[in-house]
């Protein structure tokens, strides 16, 4: 579309704005101008302020949206798109992450460019289909030549809104660290890579469509140093963000009182990890005294239910940290420790989980409610990547918009309340979704990809990487 095109997505059952006043409108529409809102309301009073100017110009085409809730692109948080090659691996077993993570290295290891670029592809399709329009991926395994280079050509293709972040995995069995040997790479070598990419890729401006962050994998994959000198790194430019994995089990808290001499908070402190340019995922173990820490320095959490509870990693304490201030939005992690790709369903997840880890016997408003659920995947994936043009829709605001049908099978009878809905029933996958303005997706099919081709090439890949370590 041309910069100043108008479509206006005209009366949504319900539009959700997601906004500081958290609007909603029965029968809502929102006109879109080029890649931002420019009006959205009554359906009557968008009409109205369009004939309200000459100047103003009716749209030049409507999805119609009756029949939908519409709301703003769900926005995901930590991922590896890489593992939808080995889904299902080791998870039908109970594994706990460090079990889990020694079972997959080897088939990670035999990985390759095209392995990366059409996982990639088949992540963000699954994951656009689920009404994602913003993704955050984390990217630490390097074999055979594989760069992040080939994750950004899928995103590209697809036009999902992309915050690759390069990661990186230093410290090898032999130096008391988790991977093997072969899959680290120098530090030297991770540093000049994060430099290439930054100066090749990384857009800072508003409504960016690609930026890039620097992410060490773990406390037990990297050294202190590497932490300290991607923090260094990152804000010698401005908006690179800065992610790791933290506080996820008790055996990585184990393993840095043991090794490192404090807990996994401490550490991240020590080597400069703390600010509204850090967002760490999982924190599933947090004290008070560190929920205070990462509400007082602005520190970031994504939240991953799925995966927590895949891997028995435990329930963050997200209702406490929210209470007290703390930046949380959402994320499906790697699909192999999810096996799936749902974002809408994750936030299912979050909202259930955190009432299932506080039972009781009183019916309490701040148990987690879906609006909450559904505020980590919006605005709280905006505050955590720092978009604040993302996450909700208003004037101005980037037109990154879902629509979900409300009266299909799976909502029959939720009328009293749609949005909510969206969660307490079972998610469906996006009617429509647009992303910068573009309409990528339309009538629930995802615009100009073969997805069956698509799943065919990325099993054979699959097989491959799983033969080649032995494994089939
Ligand atoms: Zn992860």
């Amino acid at each position: 579309m041309s910069a100043s095109e108008r479509v206006l997505i005209r009366q949504a059952h319900l539009l959700a704005t997601f906004d500081d006043s958290e609007r909603e409108w029965l029968g809502g529409s929102v006109l879109v101008a080029g890649n931002c809102i420019e009006a959205l309301g009554a359906h009557d009073d968008v009409l109205a302020w369009i004939a309200a100017d000459p100047a103003r110009r009716s749209a030049e085409s409507t999805i119609d949206a009756r029949g939908c809730v519409v709301m703003p692109g769900l926005i995901n948080g930590h991922h590896h798109l890489f593992q939808t090659l080995t889904r299902a691996l080791g998870t039908g077993e109970g594994r706990v992450l460090f079990d889990w993570l020694k079972l997959l290295y080897p088939v990670w290891g035999q990985m390759n460019p095209e392995a990366v670029r059409v996982s990639a592809k088949l992540g963000l399709a699954e994951l656009i289909l689920s009404g994602a329009t913003t993704v955050a991926d984390h990217l630490y395994l390097f074999a055979n030549g594989a760069r992040v280079d080939d994750e950004i050509e899928a995103a590209l293709e697809l036009g999902v809104r992309f915050h690759p972040t390069r990661g990186s995995m230093s410290v090898g069995q032999s130096a008391g660290g988790l991977p093997p040997d072969h899959l680290t790479e120098t530090e030297d070598a991770i540093l000049s890579d994060s430099e290439r990419l930054i100066a090749h890729y990384h857009d800072p401006e508003p409504f960016s469509m690609l930026r890039l962050g620097l992410a060490p994998c773990s406390p037990f994959s990297v050294s202190a140093d590497l932490m300290r000198q991607s923090a260094r790194l990152a804000r010698s430019h401005r908006g690179v963000g800065l992610h790791t994995h933290l506080a996820e089990t008790l055996d990585e808290e184990r393993y840095c009182v043991e090794h490192l001499g404090m807990r996994p908070l401490d550490y991240a402190d020590a080597v400069e990890w703390a600010g509204t340019d850090v967002w760490f995922a999982h924190m599933v173990h947090p004290s008070p005294g560190e929920i205070e820490h990462l509400a007082r320095h602005g520190s970031g959490v994504c939240h991953c239910p799925t995966s927590n509870m895949i891997l028995a990693s435990g329930i963050a304490p997200i209702r406490e940290m929210l209470d007290r201030g703390v930046r949380v939005g959402l994320g499906v992690d790697g699909s192999a420790s999810n096996d799936g790709n749902h974002l809408l369903g994750e936030a299912r997840q979050a909202m259930l989980l955190q009432r299932v880890g506080w039972p009781g016997f009183e019916s309490r408003a701040d148990r987690f409610s879906a609006r909450e659920a559904l505020g980590l995947a919006t605005r709280g994936g905006a505050r955590i990547l720092g978009r604040p043009e993302l996450g909700s829709l208003a004037v101005g605001q980037a037109a990154d918009i879902v629509g979900f049908r409300i009266d299909d099978l799976e909502h029959a009878g939720a009328q009293s309340d749609p949005l909510a809905a969206l969660v307490t029933c079972t998610p469906t996958r996006v009617w429509f979704s647009m992303i910068n303005g573009r309409r990528v997706v339309q009538k629930g099919e995802l615009q100009g990809i073969d997805l069956p081709l698509l799943v065919e090439r990325h099993n054979a890949l699959s097989r491959a990487m799983l033969e080649g370590a032995g494994l089939r």
